[in-house]
């Protein structure tokens, strides 16, 4: 059945049978003009994130299953509540679909979407469904972070070191297995799904706020190498990274040993990989770090430090250092080629 047939009504009765009640600070749910949301208790703040995906631009409908693309829409949005060191408290999704999309693709898309509502707390509080040329997710997400807490980017300071997630870098090689239709072997299964159904990373976020000591935070969306440049921007300083201190997953150094790509290059300038960059003095970097590891067992690494804003951004490698470049993904397969 085509969308066409099934109707916007119909559909928002079908994702309302499926989506969670109220829970936690939402009252009132689907079925009304508005959502209800109680305000935060005293001592919070509202994190309010939207984020939206245009077929074509963001994604291919040609090897990105419905399902996982639902998934992403909202696992991208919770990313970022993750990034200032918060919690989900709602979401919403506005769709646009084109009246020959099935209703199937339209259901998975929306069971995707929901899984991880489910999985992270964060209840699909209403939306809006339209018809569209081409298929559009537009998600809000809502949440909390103690008052004055939220992990900001402009608060980084010289002498702290530089922390990720990661490793960096899967996401942009499992695209280029996607492009070059490796999407179903083995051994590029973690990249692979690292670019389809990326997790975010809400509980690293919240392991590192009860070990305390972090001193700034944001999701690399867009590659480190951009994220850095932010980070110095918007706190005054400059940055060091240390190239052979990034971590790179073995699939990944595979996957650009055979296709001609490089796997520090995915890191530095490929998008996507929503793991998370911050800073901390050293005498506490090692505490978050395991603080980290031992409630997700996600790795961290110490890849650099802030530096006065006078040095700029740098990348150290091989005992040189040159500028670091905010330059995302489209741009980087123009160096050095
Ligand atoms: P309105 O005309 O007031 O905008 P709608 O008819 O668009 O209301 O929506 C009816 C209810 O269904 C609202 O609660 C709205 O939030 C919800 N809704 C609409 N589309 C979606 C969707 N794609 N996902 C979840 N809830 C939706
Ligand atoms: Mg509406």
């Amino acid at each position: 059945m085509k969308m066409a047939s099934l109707g916007e009504f119909g559909f928002i009765d079908l994702v309302r049978a499926r989506a969670h009640g109220p829970r936690g600070l939402l009252s009132k749910g689907i079925g009304d003009d508005a959502a209800v949301i109680d305000c935060p208790p005293a001592g919070k703040q509202l994190l309010w994130t939207v984020d939206m995906l245009v077929e074509g631009i963001h994604f291919d409908l040609s090897y990105t299953p419905a399902r996982l693309l639902g998934r992403k829409s909202l696992s991208v949005n919770l990313s970022d509540i993750a990034a200032m060191g918060g919690e989900p408290v709602a979401c919403l999704v506005s769709v646009g679909f084109t009246k020959q999309t099935d209703v199937d693709f339209a259901k998975d898309l929306m069971g995707g979407f929901l899984e991880v509502a489910g999985a992270h707390s964060c209840p699909l509080a209403g939306g809006d469904t339209v018809s569209a040329p081409q298929i559009v997710i537009d998600v809000t997400v809502l949440g909390v972070a103690p008052a004055g807490e939220a992990y900001l980017r402009s608060t980084a300071r010289p002498g702290e070191l530089i922390m990720v997630t990661g490793p960096l870098g899967d996401s942009a090689a499992g695209l280029e297995a996607l492009k070059r239709g490796l999407g179903r072997e083995d051994s590029w299964k973690t990249l692979v799904s690292a670019h389809l159904d990326p997790v975010p990373r809400l509980r690293e976020a919240a392991a590192a706020r009860s070990a305390g000591g972090v001193r700034s935070m944001m999701d690399i969306s867009d590659g480190l190498a951009n994220e850095v440049n932010h980070i110095a921007r918007e706190s005054s300083a400059g940055a060091v990274i240390w190239a052979d201190r990034i971590p790179l997953s073995s699939a990944s150094m595979e996957l650009c040993a055979e296709a001609g790509l490089s796997a520090l290059d995915l890191a530095l300038y490929g998008g996507e990989d929503y793991e998370l960059v911050f800073t901390a003095e050293a005498r506490d970097a090692q505490r978050i770090a395991e603080a980290i590891r031992d409630a997700t067992g996600t790795m961290v690494a110490v890849v650099g430090e802030v530096v006065d804003a006078g040095k700029g951004v740098k990348i150290s490698a091989g005992g040189r250092e040159s500028d670091l470049l905010p330059l995302a993904y489209d741009h980087f397969r123009a160096r050095g080629e």
